[in-house]
């Protein structure tokens, strides 16, 4: 029997194959989680659904989280069909490529609203309305995050900052979930190939200098990440909330 057989989770961020939301989605999944997904946008429906179907999802919802009723919709949605939830993953973030090159100190008005509200704001929406759906059942909310938001990474820039507030939040919705008997954790990836890291300017150098000074001297796959995910969901964490935890090769230890 899987570790997390009965339970139900929804997945948001798969854009693709290469998404980190899509390693997630596939070892839950593989541990008897059933899973809805989301697509942000009709641009990416076609690629999510059959993703979808292949792991036997029935719920396959619209959720751009700029807008409050379709987020309303997708839990909604979820309430009708499982009487409530176990796991929500959220793998998202968004900048315009221009305040991701360059200075922080270029960074618009409305490049800042938008890379917060999308990457930090939405994490707070759907916690608040995944709650109440996840009490009683010792619910797990998971999020993504990044090194560059406790050090300065070239380009990084805005999103740095967006991640630094999705951490915080973090702990914010912890103090307010456990007395529900919910947990919230972020997990901080290393740098891994997927479409919006191709967003970042000079992506490809973060990889390889990971790769000649990490501690385990190779980048993290997605699967890495997948694991640390399949922990958080799983009553293996049932004492853990408010934490950060790297999966990273070890990066974020090395002073030089
Ligand atoms: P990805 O492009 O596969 O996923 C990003 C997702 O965000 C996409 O599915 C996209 O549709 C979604 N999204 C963007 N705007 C949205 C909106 N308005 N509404 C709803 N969804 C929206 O890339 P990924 O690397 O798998 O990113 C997943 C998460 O992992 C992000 O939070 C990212 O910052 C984080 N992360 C990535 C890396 C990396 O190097 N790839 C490292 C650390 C953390």
């Amino acid at each position: 029997m899987g570790l997390l057989e009965g339970k139900k989770g929804i997945i948001f961020g798969v854009a693709n194959q290469k998404s980190i939301a899509w390693a997630i989605a596939q070892k839950l999944a593989g541990e008897g989680m059933e899973l809805a997904f989301t697509y942000a946008g009709e641009a990416f429906k076609g690629r999510v659904e059959p993703l979808a179907e292949s792991l036997g999802s029935e719920l396959v919802l619209p959720c751009d989280v700029t807008k409050d009723e379709e987020m309303d919709a997708v839990f909604a949605e979820v309430e009708k069909k499982w009487g409530g939830v176990d796991t929500v993953v959220h793998a998202i973030a968004f900048a315009n490529k221009d305040e991701l090159k360059g200075e922080y100190l270029d960074t618009s008005r409305e490049g800042f609203a938008l890379a917060l509200d999308v990457s930090a704001y939405s994490l707070v929406a759907l916690a608040k309305r995944a709650a109440p759906l996840m009490e009683g059942r010792g619910g797990s909310i998971i999020t993504m995050t990044y090194y560059g938001s406790e050090k300065v990474v070239p380009n990084y820039n805005v999103m740095g900052v967006a991640k630094a507030a999705l951490e915080t939040s973090v702990r914010y919705l912890a103090s307010d979930l456990g007395p529900r008997g919910v947990r919230i954790n972020s997990i901080s990836a290393g740098p891994v190939k997927t479409l919006a890291a191709m967003g970042i300017s000079g992506f490809k150098s973060i990889l390889k200098q990971v790769e000649e000074k990490a501690p385990l001297r190779r980048n993290i796959t997605t699967d890495d990440v997948a694991g640390t995910a399949l922990y958080l969901a799983s009553d293996l964490a049932s004492g853990v909330t408010g934490e950060n935890i790297h999966v990273d090769s070890g990066f974020s230890v090395m002073g030089l």
